[in-house]
């Protein structure tokens, strides 16, 4: 697993060897009271950061607590969302130079470029809740929704609406939103089929809120240059295939449907 760009100074790598000398991660602090499990400590290639900005922090602790009521549970996801973004496209957007005039002078600016808008593609049902500050973040960007149900015996997940474009390129920058990266049934589908439209998976980040090793591992071994951007790393999947510590039900919490 690496860690480069401008993204990878700023976030702390997703293994145990965390960078000390972080920006945001100076101050000491326990060991963490799950260790990830030990047969997936270590996914391969691709590249996991996991930004140690405290509000990054915050927002997920108020997600995870069972307490949170659906509005506030959405809230929190969504300021998480707006953080795991800005790491996300940060050094990655294209941008074009320009001039504004101000009320005292004319200023030299750099613009993100609108002729290139970032693909962004929510998993739903939860990943339309991390996105929900991405309309207002992101500058220029089409939004193709994909929804994956799964079937809670065998875990496997099955698409039931498919709204990407016929083709891709590899140029385009493309954002997959979910707010769980469980066993990685759904994002591995998702992203192999943005490749098989023509996306390559250099141009591919994926956001979430928490994932397990199980995800990490499955896109790791298929797609080495995609970048996962996650507010935490958490050790296990239960017998369900829910997320321990995680959040519980996502979908359900974020729509008030439990
Ligand atoms: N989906 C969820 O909503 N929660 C999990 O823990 C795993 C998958």
């Amino acid at each position: 697993m690496q860690l480069s760009g401008r993204a990878g100074e700023k976030c702390q790598r997703a293994s145990r060897h965390i960078s000390p000398s972080s920006r945001f991660s100076s101050s000491p602090r326990p060991p963490p009271p799950n260790p990830p499990h030990p047969t997936h400590t270590r996914p391969p290639k691709s590249q996991i950061y996991v930004p140690s900005h405290p509000l990054s922090k915050h927002w997920l602790a108020v997600a995870r607590n069972k307490l949170s009521p659906p509005p506030v549970f959405r809230s929190a996801l969504a300021e998480l969302g707006r953080i795991l973004l800005y790491e996300a496209v940060d050094g990655w957007l294209p941008t074009v130079e320009g001039r504004v005039e101000t009320p005292t002078g004319v200023a030299d600016c750099t613009f993100v470029d609108p002729g290139e808008p970032v693909v962004v593609v929510p998993i739903l049902r939860a990943g339309l809740v991390l996105l929900e500050s991405a309309a207002t973040l992101l500058p220029a960007s089409r939004t193709y929704h994909v929804g994956y149900a799964r079937d809670e015996a065998t875990l496997e997940a099955s698409p039931y609406l498919n709204k990407l474009p016929p083709r891709l390129t590899p140029e385009d920058r493309i954002l997959v939103v979910d707010v769980m990266l469980a066993t990685g049934g759904t994002v591995v589908q998702v992203v192999e089929d943005l490749v098989s439209r023509g996306a390559s998976d250099a141009n591919i980040r994926v956001v979430a809120a928490v994932c397990a090793p199980p995800a990490l591992q499955a896109l790791g071994e298929r797609f080495g240059k995609l970048r996962v951007y996650a507010g935490m790393i958490d050790a296990e999947l239960d017998e369900r295939g829910y997320i321990v510590p995680g959040l519980g039900d996502a979908g359900d919490r974020a729509f008030g449907t439990e």
